[in-house]
């Protein structure tokens, strides 16, 4: 798969806007600027090859509410029950959440309402199974999606930014937009107050591949004016330093390890530089990383972690080996779990499976590890639903350092024990765990909530066709071998950011718009500085870009 090559730059200096950041967010409001004939500066620090920032990179899964894909999986959907899970999940309590709350609400609309059609209008299409994340497993009023709602674009992240590239490269052709790539902006400048333009450092190209660090070595600098100034830069994910300083107390103390599920562009520095120019920065200790990071064995970035997309089937263990409560099983409630097995002291964890479980239920974020969607190649998706593990998983099975495969548990444990020889894993705990697990199958009926929720799971029938393994006995040798995946921490998204009204403006500390200055994308939260509260239902990041690049994109076109 080739990436989409870059836009040719010109040297103008002057325009009506200048956007940072040619991720998702900056390309869908420079799209909107190019419908409405504006002259758009498109400022990006990475090379040409890069252009799309994180999205494509993605998986594709976009949150919609009561779709047709939805309805025809037998899903009964409503913006109601969305609504409900949402601000359940989002659990808004500060006075700072005064705008993300209004953005929640806008974006739930909108998700419900005009997103699907006009993503189709744009030549996006949707793969027919719809998956379930975030499942929750409390009461209806707490954390997760009632019902499956992460649609995947066909084509994954690349398919998504397609169109709006397309639109992009017309305003470049008709003269309206230049591209500035490897231009890092360092300042925003002001005018008697008013945001009037930037400044910053041109690169030294550095002839780098998508998504790697690319060279941080000045050329010389560059001014850019114009009348309004939107920032799509992105969050803090490839930030460690930025991370640990921003992570709050709820979630223990700042981890020590990380693996970065970002590129390193993703470094936050563009949110400070917005802050000195006037904005205010909401809810910065609101993030979403992930547990189940592992190690890419193929690695394109510094410390890349690839997130595994659990089923629910795997048996959650804690590093010494004492299952996770309920109901922290994979695929349920990823803060839950993270603020959990930070109060153990340990940050790494494991999941104990089955060749039958891995074949079914594991599914590996990221564009480039799922050729067949991303490819839109039906021959290698109908593997999906024959035996064995897709290409990329067992290539990580045989390849991943974080992967014991073994035939009996004694075996299972000794690999275990020797990729984590610094906690002791209490072996015969495991036993018992998984004995007592395996007991609970000879039955129709359980109290082991992971086993209800597996058979529960399995009455949708997306999830029983391609998400959830029958359920089964991890020791029974027909199922095997067995295997055991060391999980790591992995970061990825922040929920903070710059606070926007309603009208993507940047507000300042006195709660008044900073003039000439507008935020999108995961550099404002998604929305208002943090619409998704404390936690996400999933699929909701790219979702949120594009409907904040599209607000910010019209303002600021009707503004200017
Ligand atoms: C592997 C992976 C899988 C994902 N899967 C999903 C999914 O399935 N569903 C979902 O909803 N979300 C997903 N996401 C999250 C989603 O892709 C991101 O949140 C979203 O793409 C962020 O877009 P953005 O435009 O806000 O920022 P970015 O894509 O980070 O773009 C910001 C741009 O700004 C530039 N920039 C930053 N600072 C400066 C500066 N000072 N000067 C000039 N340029 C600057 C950067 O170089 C970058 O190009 C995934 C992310 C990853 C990495």
């Amino acid at each position: 798969m080739s990436p989409p090559p870059g836009l040719p730059a010109h040297q103008n200096t002057s325009a009506d806007v200048i956007v940072v950041g040619a991720g998702l967010a900056g390309l869908v409001a420079t799209a909107e600027l190019v419908d409405a004939g504006k002259r758009v500066l498109l400022v990006d620090q990475e090379p040409a090859a890069s252009l799309g920032g994180q999205a494509w990179w993605s998986f594709g899964g976009l949150f919609l509410i009561d779709s047709p894909e939805q309805r025809r999986m037998g899903v009964s959907d409503s913006l109601d029950l969305a609504r409900q899970d949402w601000f359940a999940s989002a659990a808004f309590d500060r006075t700072e959440d005064y705008w993300p709350t209004r953005w929640a609400e806008a974006y739930l609309n909108f998700a419900a309402g005009e997103k699907r059609a006009w993503l189709r209008e744009r030549g996006i299409k949707f793969f027919p199974v719809v998956g379930w994340a975030e499942r929750g497993g409390y009461t209806a009023l707490q954390h997760g999606n009632s019902v499956p709602r992460f649609h995947i674009v066909w084509g994954t992240g690349p398919a998504i930014l397609e169109p709006f590239i397309a639109r992009v490269r017309d305003g470049v052709r008709a003269g309206l937009v230049t591209a500035l790539h490897g231009h890092r902006v360092d300042e925003l400048l002001l005018d008697g107050g008013s945001v009037s333009g930037v400044r910053g450092s041109r690169l030294v190209p550095s002839g780098t591949g998508r998504g790697e660090a690319s060279g941080r070595e000045v050329a010389g600098e560059f001014e850019l004016r114009a009348s309004a100034v939107i920032v799509t830069s992105g969050g803090i994910g490839g930030n460690h330093d930025l991370v640990r300083a921003q992570w709050p107390a709820r979630l223990g103390t700042a981890p020590k390890s990380l693996l970065s599920g970002v590129p390193a562009h993703v470094d936050g520095r563009m949110l400070q530089i917005t802050e000195t120019a006037g904005a205010r920065l909401i809810n910065g200790d609101r993030m979403w990383h992930y547990t189940e990071g592992i190690v890419n064995y193929d690695p394109v970035w510094d410390k890349h972690g690839i997130r595994i997309l659990p089923g629910p089937s795997s048996l959650w263990l804690d590093a010494t080996g004492t299952r996770l409560p309920a109901p922290l099983f994979p695929g349920f409630d990823t803060l839950g779990t993270l603020e959990h097995l930070m109060k153990t002291g340990h940050e790494h964890s494991w999941f104990v499976l089955t060749q039958k479980i891995i074949e079914k239920e594991f599914a590996l974020s990221g564009s480039e590890q799922n050729p067949d969607l991303t490819g839109k190649d039906l021959g290698l998706l109908a593997k999906r639903i024959t035996p064995g593990a897709p290409g990329p998983v067992e290539q990580f099975k045989k390849r991943g350092v974080d992967f014991v495969v073994a035939d009996t548990l004694p075996e299972l444990l000794a690999g275990m024990q020797a990729r984590s020889p610094e906690v002791r894993i209490d072996a015969a705990q495991v036993e018992r765990e998984i004995v007592a697990r395996d007991r609970e199958l000879d039955n129709d009926f359980s109290k082991d909530a992971q086993i209800n929720a597996i058979r529960q799971a399995r009455h949708y029938r997306g999830d029983r066709l391609i998400r959830v393994a029958s359920p089964h006995k991890l020791l029974d040798r027909a199922n095997g071998p067995l295997i055991a995946v060391k999980l790591h921490l992995l970061t990825r998204k922040s929920l903070g950011g710059i606070e926007t009204d309603l009208s993507a403006r940047a507000l300042g500390t006195d709660g008044q718009p900073v003039p000439g200055l507008y935020a999108a994308g995961e550099a404002a939260g998604f929305g208002g500085g943090g619409m998704h509260g404390y936690r996400s239902l999933e699929g909701t990041f790219l979702g949120g870009c594009l409907f904040s690049g599209r607000t910010a994109g019209r303002a600021v076109a009707s503004a200017v």
